[in-house]
């Protein structure tokens, strides 16, 4: 009977513990909270569905190999293998890295009909994929510089790990 009570009593604790951790994991912030962790333009793009300035990404002309994650959650989102100059002035890919990662939605806005892109984990809007892109898919993922972090092949920690 004793050992019975003194479980109960540590179980309240317990459940806390828990809740707490899956509250982590599950990106769900609020915008003042997107506000604190982004510099303002990223902020705009990721969560307001700016546009940057084309040709003025600082990814437009990395060439270096490795892994494009969200700026917002660090998800991986696309390889520097599917990456290819489009001439548009923004970062351009032909495929996800991981097909489960990003979103489409169709977009109305600006009088077009367009497949809106997003990271499918913090729902950060990353840019839009249209069907004029190179073969094997033809698709182009017009992705904002602003809305991605790269982690170059040979940095510590990025070694490969595609899947969490
Ligand atoms: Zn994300």
């Amino acid at each position: 009977m004793e050992r019975n009570s003194r479980c109960s009593r540590l179980l309240p604790g317990a459940i806390r513990i828990i809740y707490s951790n899956r509250y982590l994991d599950s990106m769900i912030k609020s915008e003042e909270e997107w506000k604190r962790q982004l510099d303002s333009e990223t902020y705009q793009v990721l969560r307001k569905k700016a546009t940057e300035q084309p040709f003025t990404g600082k990814f437009l002309h990395n060439k270096e190999k490795g892994m494009y994650v969200c700026a917002g959650c660090g998800a991986p989102l696309f390889s520097s293998d599917t990456k290819f100059d489009s001439g548009t002035g923004w970062p351009s890919f032909w495929s996800p890295a991981e097909k489960e990662n990003v979103e489409e939605k169709s977009d109305r806005s600006l009088f077009m009909k367009r497949v809106e892109i997003l990271c499918k984990k913090c729902g950060g809007h990353l840019g839009h994929v249209f069907e004029d892109g190179p073969q094997p898919t033809g698709l182009r993922y017009c992705i904002n510089s602003l809305s991605l972090d790269f982690k170059k092949n040979d940095e510590k920690g990025a070694s490969a790990k595609p899947k969490e």
